[in-house]
Parts: C-alpha cells; structure tokens; sequence
C-alpha cells in the first residue's frame, strides 16, 4: 500500500482511499469510478431530500389535525402552538418540493 497526499488537505493518505478520510474529499482519477460516485452521491441526496419532504408533510398533517380536532376552541395556546406547528411543516414542505424540483432540473442538464 503506497501512500499519496491528499490535494485538498495534504495529509498523508493511501493511494488506495477513493475518498480523503481527514476531509472526505473525493480522490478517484477514473471517470468511470468518478461518475459511479456522483451517482451515489445523487441517491443519497434524492433519498434525503424524499425523507425531508415525508417529515415536512407529517409535521404538517398532524399540526393542522390536531388544530382542527383536539385543540380548543378560540385562541388557546394548543390552537396557536399546533398552528404554528403546521405552518412549519408547510413552509419546511414547500421548500424542499422546491429543493427535489431544483435538483431534478440538474439533471437534464
Ligand atoms: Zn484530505
């Protein structure tokens, strides 16, 4: 096993690593190897951005529900409080549909 400097932190690495264990920066030459990479890349984001969206639209879901359904009616603090929560999930929702769009159009390109 030989060992190479890594060009973004120039710690000393193996030659074999396909990613700098110090700063994680990619160090594969093969564009095969390159493209497989960022292709892994690309599914992990997606999942995480699809997991994003998931939990955005619960928060939302049992915001609004437990508004409409448990809370009190008038102003009370649970009605705010559970409001609030929703419009959260909204907003959190919303921009990562934007994020998942954004990143869909990356693609074609
Ligand atoms: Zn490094």
């Amino acid at each position: 096993m030989a060992l190479t400097q890594c060009p973004e932190c120039n710690k000393r690495i193996s030659d074999k690593a396909d990613q700098c264990p110090y700063c994680q920066c990619a160090l594969v030459d093969d564009p095969e190897k390159l493209e497989t990479q960022r292709r892994i890349n690309r599914i992990k984001k997606s999942s995480s951005l699809m997991t994003h969206s998931f939990l955005a639209l619960i928060l939302f879901i049992s915001g609004l529900a437990y508004s409409s359904w448990y809370a009190e009616d008038g102003m009370t603090y649970d009605k705010i409080a559970s409001q609030a929560v929703a419009l959260i999930g909204l907003i959190w929702y919303l921009t990562t549909r934007i994020r998942i769009m954004l990143f869909k159009r990356n693609k074609k390109q």
